[in-house]
């Protein structure tokens, strides 16, 4: 006998999806009702350990399940039905709770909505490891690579395509055992939603057919790391807003002032972008990642790269071009990222900041001082040194609502204190068991 469970669920401070499940047949009063929640969660760091909370036994939430948010996947392998609904953590009288990652999103949208007018439209794109296949030297790329997991990748996508999610592609990226799955783009809080709902469905999938993924940032400081790239344009209405062929790089003044702001904030918020201790072993130069916050022309080493369009495709110009942030991982909750993304852009809109200059040549090479001549910062190369350029931009935390950034900076010192005196080798070793 068994009765279907559905799970409500939100993304929280560690990166992780965590919920209740009730009977799938409460679904509607549940949409109302939600389930409770307790404050101090959010201080349980990726590790399990209870960070310093200032709520500690007290106080009551509740988590409302979004219907526009709910997966429901039956995978026909004789296993349970996959459930889940991802919603927001309200106060009891109905409020937004000030930490609930989801509302902090809808609010930066919020904002963007209000200054510009537009719809933000973007997608995700993933890497992840397998964590149990014997190296295979030789496939990076290759069919025989993609072969190897064809099966996984064949369930992946029809997963994904029952969840109301575009599949686009699936491949056998460049480090050990690693593989890239994209999607379709879509609008505001979905955004985030998918990339949630994705990572959820590559667990599910790993867990019915016996094998292990991880999207740790970085498994082996020697080797490649698995980035987060989240790839973003505009909408004005339905028209495409973001591509102007008489403007610098063809972005429009909006989208130019939005990169601007993203790059003149970045060294503050990625913090919570690229959020754990490993994080910042991948964010270094000559790995593809982004170790400068530099706007890149198709340049992969960039933290944002106008992305290639082409001109033989049936999509219209206008409709392929976005740009890709790419100082993100797996270990942040993709809301917290897309807000952090969001307010930042949205600050150099009404800063009136110009479109950057995009850079062609290693930033690596240049001494500081040429670096900062040109408007150039490296990024933060550690996870300390990125909260305290959080804690102290009096902007950026101002765009978050009341306490957030306290919680947020006590949250990963409680991570970091599970963490201390182990050496990397064994750092990498938990993070790539929690992620
Ligand atoms: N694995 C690289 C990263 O950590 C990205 C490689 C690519 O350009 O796809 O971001
Ligand atoms: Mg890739």
């Amino acid at each position: 006998m068994r009765e279907e469970l559905v799970v409500a669920c939100c993304t929280d401070i560690a990166g992780k999806v965590r919920g209740k499940a009730f009977p799938a047949v409460q679904f509607e009063k549940r949409i109302r009702r939600g389930i409770g929640w307790t404050p101090t969660n959010v201080q349980i760091t990726c590790f399990d350990v209870i960070a310093d909370s200032p709520f500690g036994s007290l106080g009551d939430l509740v988590l409302l399940p979004d219907e526009a948010a709910r997966v429901r996947v039956d995978f026909e392998d004789g296993g349970p039905v996959e459930h889940f609904a991802l919603g927001n953590i309200r106060h009891t009288d109905g409020r937004p709770w000030e930490l609930c990652t989801r509302s902090i999103l809808d609010q930066a949208l919020e904002r963007l909505h209000r200054v510009t007018g537009l719809t933000l439209l973007g997608a995700f794109e993933q890497e992840f490891q397998f964590r149990d296949r014997a190296p295979a030297l030789g496939d990076a790329y290759s069919v025989a690579g993609f072969r190897a997991e064809r099966a996984f990748a064949e369930t992946t996508v029809a997963a994904l395509a029952a969840a109301g999610i575009q599949p686009d592609t699936f491949m056998r990226e460049y480090g050990a055992g690693q593989y890239e799955i994209t999607i379709g783009p879509a609008r505001g809080t979905r955004i985030a939603d998918n990339a949630a709902i994705l990572r959820e469905l590559l667990k599910a999938v790993a867990q019915r057919t016996d094998r292990k993924i991880t999207f740790t940032p970085i498994r082996d400081p020697a080797g490649v790391g698995n980035g987060v790239h989240i790839h973003l344009s505009f909408l004005d209405g339905e028209k495409p807003a973001t591509w102007d062929p008489a403007a610098k790089h063809e972005l429009t003044a909006t989208a130019g002032s939005f990169v601007a702001g993203v790059l003149k904030y970045l060294d503050a918020i990625v913090a919570i972008t690229a959020p754990s201790l490993v994080s910042y072993l991948r964010l270094t130069p000559h790995r593809w990642s982004a170790a400068f916050n530099n706007l890149g022309y198709r340049d992969r080493e960039a933290s944002v790269r106008i992305c290639p369009v082409s001109d033989i495709s049936d999509v219209a110009r206008a409709s392929q071009f976005n740009f890709e942030f790419r100082a993100a991982d797996a270990a942040a909750s993709p809301h917290l990222q897309l807000a952090a993304i969001v307010h930042a852009g949205v600050q150099g809109i009404e800063e009136g900041l110009g479109t950057p200059d995009a850079t062609t040549e290693d930033l690596s090479l240049l001494e500081p001082e040429a670096l900062a001549a040109r408007g150039y910062v490296r990024l933060p190369q550690s996870l300390p040194e990125a909260l305290e350029r959080f804690a102290s931009n009096p902007t950026v935390t101002g765009w978050f609502p009341d306490g957030f950034a306290d919680v947020y900076v006590k949250h990963k010192n409680g991570e970091m204190a599970f963490l201390k005196g182990k050496e990397t080798a064994e750092v990498c070793g938990l993070y790539e068991q929690v992620y």
